[in-house]
């Protein structure tokens, strides 16, 4: 569940990479809805991501408040950041210049479908645990299977800094090396649902927890 909680929790954790998979909006009165109180507090804030609460409503996470959170923890030890989401360039930069090694994102103003991003995902992650490419190799890797699909959407993803210092010919053996993988275990953070067969998704995630109340009253 990506709320902020669990972003700390993560980033404490000391990962090698990161992944937020959830919404991003461009800053404009119709992504506020009917808030008007909140559009005018946060409109010259920037795009946002959508969060979540631990009570299922959104919460906007802005870039100022992403860069006051990672600037307690040492993000020069991450070696990838994947923002998975519509307009989350200003996101990935504050990654990149908190230290990332790579950070992958969504060119700015541009939108990304799912259908890309799980692609662009795929290929990503069985290019990094089945292969021994370094982690621009399977960043292009990634953008050519989506290009088999949409070439529009693959030109959609960006890899902060543009030029790496990591992966070039010099380390590419080290690059090699420290990719080595090792199979580990999913560790699912914070409580589990007491129904979690049912399907999840809720579009927007606004009162997830409530539709669901909702669905499983009228069963
Ligand atoms: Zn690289």
């Amino acid at each position: 569940m990506a709320t902020e909680e669990n972003l700390n929790y993560c980033l404490g954790l000391k990962p090698l990479g990161l992944h937020f998979s959830g919404h991003g909006f461009e800053n404009k009165q119709m992504a506020f809805s009917k808030d008007r109180g909140a559009w005018e507090r946060d409109k010259h804030k920037g795009d946002f991501l959508m969060f979540e609460q631990e009570n299922g409503a959104s919460k906007n996470m802005y870039s100022s408040q992403l860069k006051e959170i990672l600037g307690k923890y040492d993000c020069s030890t991450i070696k990838f950041v994947i923002i998975a989401s519509c307009y989350s360039l200003c996101f990935g930069q504050i990654f990149s210049q908190a230290g990332v090694e790579h950070v992958i994102c969504i060119d700015k103003g541009k939108e990304i479908d799912d259908k890309a991003a799980l692609t662009f995902s795929r290929a990503f992650y069985k290019a990094i645990y089945t292969s021994e490419c370094t982690i621009c190799e399977a960043f292009e890797m990634a953008k050519e299977a989506v290009k088999r699909e949409s070439a529009v959407a693959s030109k959609k993803f960006k890899k902060l800094p543009e030029e790496c210092n990591f992966c070039n010919s010099q380390n590419e053996l080290i690059a090699k090396s420290v990719y080595k993988k090792k199979q580990g275990l999913i560790e699912i953070i914070g409580e589990l649902p007491l129904i979690y067969k049912i399907p999840s998704r809720v579009e927007p995630f606004l009162f997830r927890n409530r539709d669901m109340f909702e669905v499983l009253n009228l069963m």
